[in-house]
């Protein structure tokens, strides 16, 4: 997954599209970028690492002008090599064009076999360089006519922010996997994954970019946005997992405020997979705590922060290798042995993926003197890849895509183990936000063929 962020017309435009992309860090950590432009000249920082570490140095008051677009990437497809990090730049007849982009494209693969076939070289196993390709084989010379024809020739999920010396194009594919956000800065037009950079940067948030619509702003003319939609309407298809565990709570995502839906989860959980001896209920933070917060108010039994995350390590899932992952658990979360000792407690945890965290976590409670452990989880079990951006690469690392939940209880440790119901969650993601999610890692059904 990644973020994206664009601010047009702004003499501070760097620093906030650095403000807005450290807002987003949650959504990658593996790298950052912004591009940003005078009018003339182009200028670009990407490095690995953190936002707050990628732009020491003096690297902000290099990127001069008033646009820029940014970049945090989390690598879904490709290696977590340099090259991969956004925004991605090119120079073609279209002049010079940069583009960031958050989603992934189920045809990359086969488009990338394609384009090296007839002579394309890429510099990256990134995705998003087969968009830029076919911008640059599009014979368009202008931006949108460029972006339009390439983007029609893909299949997957795109939020996209592009720019030239000219001007900013943002597009969301017609089903509207991943969240992209219009807001204005003083009369500027700023775009961004989630509205949290918007709070962060004081830009009050003006709609969402709607699936299938692109966007342009001038970066010459002052002008007001223009939209258009250059798409066929597809069914809408907004990723449910970004109101699971994605998003930042504080956001408002597909119109609903994260946290609100997340607690609703919970007390949806409460009801479906009632835990009746238990104690307390203790989330797993950061990302179970609202689903906690309702299962708590749902079964009324007192919540307690039973766990305390370490806030010095990252999302340890993002990290890409295993010894990573599994080193990080211990690191990041460790329990309040005066809150549970003795006690019959509720885990709630917005997902569960490979097992692994909880697994171990399981242990370390008990170790620290729980009675019962009861593992609750706010969303179904995970069966399916995702292919439209978020990090669950193959099938077999997915616990519940071969065992039963009584296999994975067992597995894990815990004295129980309940999933909210895949209609638990769309009922609530329905309610709260309206029809068109797409839950194929819940079930398998995908909106798109798969390349
Ligand atoms: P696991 O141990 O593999 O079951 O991982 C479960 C934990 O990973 C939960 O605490 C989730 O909050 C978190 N998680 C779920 N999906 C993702 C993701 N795509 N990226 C990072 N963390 C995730």
């Amino acid at each position: 997954m990644c973020a994206i962020v664009g601010i047009a017309d702004h003499k501070e435009a760097s620093n906030l599209t650095y403000l807005g992309l450290h807002a987003l860090q949650h959504r990658g950590q593996e790298g950052a970028g912004i591009v940003s432009t005078d009018g003339e000249q182009v200028f670009a920082h990407r490095r690995r690492g953190l936002v707050q570490d990628v732009f020491g140095n003096g690297s902000l008051a290099r990127l001069k002008g008033s646009a820029a677009i940014g970049h945090t990437r989390y690598s879904t497809t490709g290696s977590s090599n340099i090259a991969n990090l956004g925004p991605l730049m090119m120079k073609s007849s279209l002049g010079w064009v940069s583009l960031a982009h958050n989603g992934n494209l189920v045809d990359g693969e086969k488009w990338t076999r394609k384009l090296e076939a007839e002579g394309a070289i890429f510099q990256s196993t990134n995705d998003t360089e087969v968009i830029i390709h076919l911008m640059a084989r599009s014979g368009e010379k202008d931006l949108e006519a460029a972006l339009i024809k390439a983007l029609k020739q893909v299949e997957g999920a795109f939020s996209i922010i592009a720019m030239n010396a000219d001007k900013m194009v943002v597009v969301r594919d017609p089903r509207g996997f991943r969240p992209l956000l219009m807001g204005d800065l003083d009369g500027s037009t700023v775009f961004a994954s989630e509205d949290t950079a918007f709070d962060l940067i004081g830009a009050k948030t003006v709609r969402e970019v709607r699936p299938g619509e692109m966007i342009t702003v001038s970066l010459r003319n002052h002008g007001a946005p223009e939209s258009s939609f250059p798409f066929a309407p597809k069914e809408k298809a907004q990723c449910v997992f970004e109101y699971v565990y994605f998003s930042r709570p504080d956001s408002t995502v597909f119109g609903s405020n994260v946290h609100e839906v997340r607690k609703e989860l919970g007390r949806k959980l409460a009801k479906e997979q009632p835990a009746p001896d238990a104690h307390l209920v203790i989330p797993v933070p950061d990302s179970g705590v609202p689903a906690a917060i309702g299962f708590a108010e749902g079964a009324k039994i007192p919540f307690d922060m039973g766990i305390i995350r370490s806030h010095y390590v990252g999302r340890t899932f993002i990290e890409p290798q295993q010894s990573i992952r599994d080193f990080g658990v211990k690191l990041k979360l460790n329990p309040v042995r005066s809150a549970i000792q003795g006690k019959n407690i509720v885990v709630v945890d917005d997902s569960l993926v490979r097992g692994t965290t909880t697994r171990k976590l399981v242990k370390h409670l008990r170790d620290a003197g729980a009675n019962k452990v009861h593992i609750r989880i706010s969303s179904p079990p995970i069966t399916h890849s995702c292919f439209y951006g978020i990090d669950t690469p193959t099938r077999k690392e997915l616990i519940a895509s071969t065992h039963s939940t009584e296999y994975i209880r067992e597995y894990i440790g815990a004295d129980s183990l309940g999933y909210l119901s895949e209609q638990g969650l769309m009922e609530t993601a329905s309610a709260m936000s309206g029809r068109g999610f797409c839950d194929a890692c819940f079930t398998g059904k995908y909106p798109t063929a798969l390349n």
